[in-house]
């Protein structure tokens, strides 16, 4: 039986494994790895005791970095999901989270495009539909304001200081885009920070003076204290997928 027709192509179903209850079902609400203090202030990192900053800090110029969820379990389901199923359900739900946890005040939110040849192969811009929930939620306009240059070379096996390298050039400010003094970047996963960082740069030429990062899940090489999460995902303060506007 199928239910109303925009269940159809926008399934209400859990986000990360696709079968359970929207946004997130009981199962994988109690395996998601929420970023929460003790942590690094500029960053956001989970720490042992809390800090101005650390050694996995974003490069310059970007001012403030928040992740909702470690990039692990469902969490990764979820924007795998969204990468290669484009639901607007999963948009949402890491939308509402990452929301919850930014602690960047902006003037504009943009996101990390794809090129656009990457764009109509996939027909889904991730990084987009996030920052719309997000601008949506923080009450300031969404705006396009970089665009990728066609050839990025494949990034998977390049040290960080490499992959900052090959990013450099791979953005550049849209045409006519003005950016705001105070600009939040978008995107989905956040790992060396060579793609944010280059962002940051193209967003600085476009105007922006301070650039904020907000991103679905990080991906976090070093171990993580147990003091920095709980398995069950609901300690005090912290954002519940069940606290959503439906
Ligand atoms: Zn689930
Ligand atoms: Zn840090």
């Amino acid at each position: 039986m199928l239910g109303s027709p925009i269940d159809v192509f926008f399934p209400r179903r859990c986000a990360a494994c696709g079968r359970g209850p929207w946004p997130f079902c009981p199962d994988c609400h109690g395996a998601l790895i929420p970023l929460v203090p003790p942590m690094c202030a500029r960053c956001g990192a989970p720490l042992a005791r809390a800090a101005a900053t650390c050694a996995g800090c974003p490069p310059a110029p970007i001012a403030a970095a928040r992740a909702a969820f470690a990039f692990e379990g469902p969490a990764r389901s979820a924007v795998h999901r969204l990468k290669f199923s484009g639901w607007r359900t999963v948009a949402k739900a890491l939308g509402e989270a990452m929301a919850a946890v930014n602690a960047f005040e902006p003037e504009a939110v943009t996101w990390v495009p794809l090129s656009r040849a990457r764009l109509a192969e996939r027909g889904y811009d991730q990084a987009r539909a996030l920052a719309l929930v997000v601008a949506r939620r923080l009450a300031v306009p969404a705006r396009p304001l970089l665009v990728r240059s066609e050839a990025t070379l494949p990034q998977a096996r390049r040290a960080a200081a490499e992959r900052r390298l090959a990013m450099r050039g791979a953005f550049r400010p849209a045409p006519r885009a003005a950016a705001p003094s105070r600009v939040l970047l978008v995107d989905d996963v956040l790992t060396t920070g060579a793609t944010a960082a280059a962002c940051a740069d193209a967003l600085v030429e476009a105007g922006a003076a301070d650039v904020g990062l907000l991103v679905a899940a990080r991906a976090l090489r070093e171990h993580r204290p147990d003091t920095a999460y709980t398995g069950s995902g609901s300690r005090p303060g912290l954002w519940l997928p069940g606290d959503m506007p439906r």
